[in-house]
């Protein structure tokens, strides 16, 4: 299971194994911290300045002091790499308020943990992602920003894991979660973008969407293409009458969505073939 894994923790390189940290940890106890998923391609970080930027934006709305730099960080991402059996891969990116007394008050945890794993990852395989994912709309809502706010990654995803398990019950690929109002907000670990009339659009993340480095990248990549994109509310008709419809996300990177609560979608739709095939390129360029 950890043929592939390889872990740094607080500035020790861990055998996977043997990787473990206090059971008195907030993170652990709480989900009281925040985390980055991170590609690799040639060894090199697709977007690494864009994640470390989000994490250390996830940290100031939480209030988590950082235990590490930016440039430490930075070493620590090198130094996982570095050690890793694997050319291409995934890295997971964890800061934890670290070990405190019993109880939630974060006050008694002084120092947080940093963790940084790189493995393999693949969240489909290439046959399913030409054929494209079968979604339903899960009747859990996305939590609402004056709960707790989405742009926040942090270690409790349990809102996204009850919409997926929703998508494992309907035997589907992949669950799409609603705001408050009813409004797409995103999938439960991606972000979504319909195609409608030959323009891109995604919703704003004051919807209740992660500010995801793969959808910024994708509204770069619509822009350089010549291809309409905007952010906009969308709700489930948009979906089901959608030209196409695409997740975005590190792990996923994009997948054409070709089913909406039994509605067929056109799949793999001709601008889902552009952005995918200019993201591919774009990866091969900045990590050459
Ligand atoms: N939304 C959620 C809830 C996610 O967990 C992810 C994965 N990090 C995304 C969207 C996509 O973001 P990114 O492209 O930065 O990986």
């Amino acid at each position: 299971m950890f043929e592939h894994a390889t872990c740094w923790i607080d500035g020790e390189l861990v055998p996977a194994e043997k990787a473990g940290i206090s059971v008195f940890d907030h993170g652990f106890l709480y989900g009281d911290g925040i985390f980055e998923g991170v590609r690799f391609y040639n060894r090199k970080p697709f977007r690494l300045a864009r994640h470390l930027k989000r994490l250390s934006q996830s940290a100031a709305a939480l209030q988590l002091g950082m235990p590490l730099s930016l440039t430490e960080l930075e070493q620590a991402v090198a130094q996982t790499i570095a050690a890793s059996t694997l050319n291409d891969g995934y890295l997971r990116i964890l800061v934890t308020r670290g070990v405190g007394a019993l109880g939630i008050n974060p006050i008694s945890c002084t120092r947080g943990s940093v963790i940084v794993i790189a493995d393999k990852l693949q969240m489909i395989s290439e046959e399913q992602r030409a054929q494209g994912a079968r979604t339903i709309i899960a009747a859990t809502r996305r939590s609402t920003p004056d709960r707790l706010d989405p742009r926040i990654k942090s270690l409790n995803y349990l809102n996204n894991i009850l919409a997926r398990m929703e998508a494992n019950f309907a035997r589907v690929d992949e669950a799409i979660l609603l705001n408050e109002r009813g409004c797409v907000a995103e999938g439960s670990a991606e972000n979504l973008f319909v195609v409608k009339d030959g323009a891109i659009v995604t919703p704003a993340v004051t919807e209740g969407a992660l500010a995801g480095v793969t959808r910024g990248t994708t509204l770069e990549l619509a822009q350089v293409l010549g291809i309409p994109a905007r952010e906009g509310v969308l709700t489930p008709y948009d979906l089901y009458c959608a030209d196409e419809c695409i997740l975005t996300g590190t792990g996923a990177k994009l997948i054409p969505v070709r089913e909406v609560d039994g509605r067929p979608i056109p799949c793999p739709g001709p601008v889902y073939q552009q952005l995918a095939t200019a993201f591919s390129e774009l990866v091969a360029r900045e990590t050459a």
